[in-house]
């Protein structure tokens, strides 16, 4: 068994039974210990801050064999680069020197100052430096309520969906972490049918509950990873929030798929939780009929059961609401299918690559993970505790996404992916 995730293990460190970050996660991100300081990369357990660097600087990682300076990156991707048995070693490092029962850490104030940072002193940034996003289409639920919407129950899905992961390439420039406000579009509509389109604010904007893998090591050009390697490629997962102008893309998206609708902006959460952490929580993909294609075939399909939830808060008001609580278990093409069948025909992916999974919605009503579900194009408005009915997201709405993988007495989690409504600016 890999000791990084037995949940017998414990730290010295108190960790709420609700954190998300327990000594079994170690996830990596990217962090300031100001707005002005460096950044360097580190880890996070329970309320606090495991920085990377200084732990390497005090010589405590030299077992990884990684070269100096390599936590004093302002992204993961160089971290990424490395062979995965060393990413996997600093991990057990990091794990061992913060059990419980170890005090080179413990019993050294001195030490634990440089090491340790309270997470509410420090600024966490974008993780990774992508150069290739890809969102995916892969959850059956949300196809087929979109399906319904667009097309009519009989053909909700369209004739390519259970034959292969549909997927658009996405604009890498625009994602950005948790924490940053979204400044609502403008584009270019057409409201009403026999009428000319109109150019304005998007009156439809909207979230999409999605997960999202970051590749590592990637693949050459002209070289199709195989499924049951696939995931050897994946660095870890991450919460996304893929903010869409439903007026925009309605209007703009045929022949090719979604552009201005989803290029303004994609949130992230800030910790890339590692599939070493998430291992326990594998469960069972949904079975798949027809069966794929044998490129798209899995030796050992699986997935992981994350639960993820939703709130969105209008601005001012105490509370928010919880629109969805859905599960990642939910998704009918898995990351690996996804991998597989976007590399197939050679198309090379890089360290940093963010492949997401579309919207994941669930079975039921409630674990729908869009607005456009959620109120069914419209027709069933929401009502929000201090800021009345929706549709869609107003300015000053705040969104708030979060996931975790929960364990006996403890949980493997994400944090959260949050990001405010800003008012659109003076047009062009
Ligand atoms: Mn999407």
């Amino acid at each position: 068994m890999d000791p990084t995730v037995d949940p017998a293990v414990r730290s010295f460190l108190d960790v709420d039974p609700q954190c998300h970050f327990p000594l079994q996660n170690l996830p990596f991100g990217v962090f300031s210990p100001g707005p002005r300081a460096g950044r360097r990369i580190a880890t996070r357990v329970g309320d606090w801050i495991v920085d990377l660097a200084a732990l390497q600087d005090a010589g405590l990682l030299q077992d990884a064999g990684l070269p100096r300076g390599l936590f004093s990156q302002p992204v993961l991707n160089p971290f990424m680069d490395a062979d995965p048995q060393q990413r996997r070693l600093v991990r057990r490092l990091v794990h061992s020197l913060l059990r419980a029962d170890e005090p080179t850490l413990r019993d050294d104030p001195v030490l634990r100052g440089r090491v340790l940072l309270p997470k509410d002193g420090v600024v966490m940034h974008l993780p990774v430096l992508t150069r290739d996003y890809t969102d995916f289409y892969s959850s059956r639920e949300h196809a087929t309520n979109v399906g319904i919407m667009f097309r009519g129950k009989e053909n909700a899905l369209l004739p390519n969906w259970l034959h292969l992961p549909v997927g658009y390439h996405g604009r890498a420039s625009s994602i950005v972490v948790s924490g940053t406000p979204i400044t609502r579009p403008r584009g270019q509509t057409r409201p009403a049918d026999d009428q000319p389109p109109v150019f304005g604010p998007s009156r439809q904007l909207d979230f999409e509950l999605e997960a999202g893998c970051f590749v590592a090591g990637g693949n050459r050009l002209g070289e199709p990873v195989a499924v049951d390697q696939a995931t050897d490629h994946i660095f870890g997962l991450v919460l996304v929030n893929d903010w869409s102008a439903r007026d925009i893309q309605k209007w703009e998206y045929q022949p090719l798929g979604p552009f201005n609708a989803k290029n303004f902006a994609t949130s992230i959460s800030p910790w890339v939780v590692t599939l070493d952490a998430l291992a326990p929580f594998r469960c069972p993909a949904p079975a798949q009929e027809p069966g794929p294609l044998p490129y798209l075939r899995e030796g050992d399909r699986h997935t992981y059961d994350i639960r993820l939830e939703v709130e969105v808060r209008a601005q001012g008001a105490a509370d928010g609401l919880r629109v969805c609580a859905s599960n990642f278990r939910h998704l009918y093409w898995t990351m690996a299918q996804q991998l597989a069948h976007h590399t197939v025909t050679g198309c090379n992916l890089g360290t940093g690559d963010l492949l997401a999974s579309g919207t994941i919605s669930g079975p039921d009503k409630g674990s729908f993970g869009s607005l456009l579900e959620i109120t069914w194009r419209g027709t069933e408005p929401l009502t929000l505790p201090g800021g009345g009915g929706r549709t869609f997201l107003a300015d000053g709405d705040t969104v708030t996404m979060t996931g975790w993988c929960q364990g006996d007495g403890y949980r493997v989690g994400f944090g959260e992916v949050t990001g405010t409504i800003l008012p659109a600016r003076a047009a062009p």
